[in-house]
């Protein structure tokens, strides 16, 4: 398969012909070729997203809503070829697929209706002789960059409220993981005008930073990790582009004695291990008070031990591959270090025999709160549990990291609850429950996850200026 990038109406290779190989992670084979592209490409596309801009802007609301729904009636329908693609390209077994493709295609629908309720400020008197009322307007052109853990649902997440907003948008995918965007942008030929969206393929220090850089781009949203988040807010301070990060996560799991163990452990096993742990909200840092702690190892051991990893083209199996070589020898490099380090392997702790990028389930115990398993994001199928005190021990400790997207309590204490979510500095948090995501609702860091929010309302307000008119009537 040869992956071509998308500008304007034409599909074209890169400026100098370069290509990536894209790899399938469950053999290591390479899938496809996908354009090395250049600062060159992403000068053409930003051309042939402003030039759509005029045109996609003054469409009516109503205009824009119901393109929206075909682009989500689309996905659906072409949903078979969709999930191959994916479960090829990210190794992501076929048994967790539908659910992230059913909230993409919910995450269109949302913002095809909330393309229709961008509210300004109600019109008003503020000054004598004078009515104020305040209008949200479009950017302009969006540069949207996007990780290879959900290729196709980051995209959404960029996409909609963009879109919905009136902004035509050039996206990059990850370099590791394009096949979704680019076969997107194609079935999406006839829906979307020519321009609306463009994309790039390529490496983010070469194609990211042409796009942190470009002066016609007025927005740049990425999610992925907090360097290259640094990196793009470092580059973007030249032109003073609006900037929208969603980076990693450490994510705390605060169990207190009164919780039901059965329960976190069941959850655990599920949200702790979907797409292999490479999830930026995955729960992988358990801290337990006294009453509970080794309970609830015993528990997650057994947990664990049941899921089943293999081909990710097999219904029954719960975990695939890693993403990548790189990504399997990072994740290996923790846990090793973690061990090395004194911290106990309760259970896993080693790479399955085989061409793919396949890693254990792992769960590890007790290390220091220091420590670089407890400091750093793995993105791997790795927990961590650590003992705790009390609840001002539990809180510290959940809060002492330098992120802050998502956090999760588990306890059958109201009051307790109450205080726990009002202290905990994530973007999310959960009670008795981790990772349940819906369209209606925000998502986004604090801290060093970054800022700007995904999905709901909140996220179409960073793609939208808020312009103040006041009309001088003089009476
Ligand atoms: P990554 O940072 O390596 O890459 C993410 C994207 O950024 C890719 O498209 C990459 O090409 C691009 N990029 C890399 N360096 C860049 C640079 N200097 N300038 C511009 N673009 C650059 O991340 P990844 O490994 O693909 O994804 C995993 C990371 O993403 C994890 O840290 C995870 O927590 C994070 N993530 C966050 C969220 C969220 O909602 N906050 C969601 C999913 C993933």
């Amino acid at each position: 398969m040869e992956l071509l990038n998308h500008i304007g109406s034409s599909w074209q290779p890169s400026s100098d012909g370069a290509t990536d190989e894209v790899t399938n992670p469950a053999t290591a084979e390479v899938l496809a070729t996908a354009p090395a592209s250049t600062p060159a490409d992403v000068d053409a596309a930003v051309g042939a997203a402003a030039a759509a801009f005029p045109e996609w802007a003054d469409k009516t609301p109503r205009e824009r809503s119901e393109v929206l729904f075909e682009v989500a009636d689309v996905i659906e329908k072409n949903l078979d070829e969709l999930r191959r693609l994916e479960v090829d390209n990210v190794g992501k077994p076929v048994s967790i697929v539908d659910f992230e493709f059913d909230l993409t295609v919910d995450n269109w629908r949302f913002f095809a209706g909330a393309a229709r309720h961008i509210e300004g400020k109600a019109a008003g008197e503020y000054w004598p002789g004078a009515t104020s009322y305040v209008r949200r307007d479009p950017l302009g052109v969006v540069a949207a960059i996007t990780p290879w853990n959900y290729p196709l649902n980051m995209a959404t997440w960029k996409l909609g409220p963009a879109l919905a907003a009136g902004n035509t948008v050039v996206l990059k995918p990850s370099e590791v993981t394009p096949l979704t965007a680019v076969r997107l942008a194609q079935l999406l030929e006839g829906v979307l005008p020519t321009g609306v969206l463009n994309v790039v393929c390529g490496t983010g220090p070469v194609v990211g930073e042409a796009m942190s850089a470009h002066p016609d781009i007025a927005m740049i949203s990425i999610t992925g990790s907090v360097g290259a988040g640094r990196a793009v807010a470092r580059t973007a301070s030249d032109s003073l582009k609006r900037v929208h990060l969603e980076l990693g996560g450490k994510a705390p799991v605060v169990v207190f004695d009164d919780a039901d163990v059965g329960a976190v452990a069941a959850k655990l096993r599920e949200a702790g291990f979907y797409n292999s742990g490479q999830d930026c909200t995955a729960p992988c840092r358990v801290i337990a008070t006294s009453g509970v702690h080794d309970d609830l190892i015993d528990a997650l051991d057994d947990q664990i031990s049941q899921i089943t990893v293999g081909d990710p083209n097999d219904p029954d199996i719960e975990m695939g591959p890693l993403v990548s070589a790189v990504q399997l020898d990072r994740v290996a490099g923790y846990v090793d270090r973690a061990v090395a380090e004194g911290a106990r392997l309760v259970t896993g702790g080693k790479r399955v025999d085989g061409a793919g990028f396949y890693y254990e389930p792992s769960l590890i115990a007790g290390a220091d709160q220091k420590s670089e398993i407890i400091q750093r994001e793995v993105f791997g199928p790795v927990l961590t549990v650590q003992d705790t005190t009390d609840e001002a021990d539990a809180l510290a400790r959940a809060n002492d990291v330098d992120y802050g997207l998502a956090a999760s309590v588990w306890t059958s204490d109201i009051g307790r609850a109450m205080r726990m979510t009002k202290g905990l500095r994530f973007g999310t948090v959960w009670v008795n429950d981790h990772i349940t995501i819906v369209s209606e609702m925000p998502h986004g860091g604090f801290k060093n996850s970054g800022y700007g929010k995904d999905m709901s309302a909140y996220a179409l307000e960073h793609f939208t200026e808020v312009k103040h008119v006041m009309i001088n009537h003089g009476t």
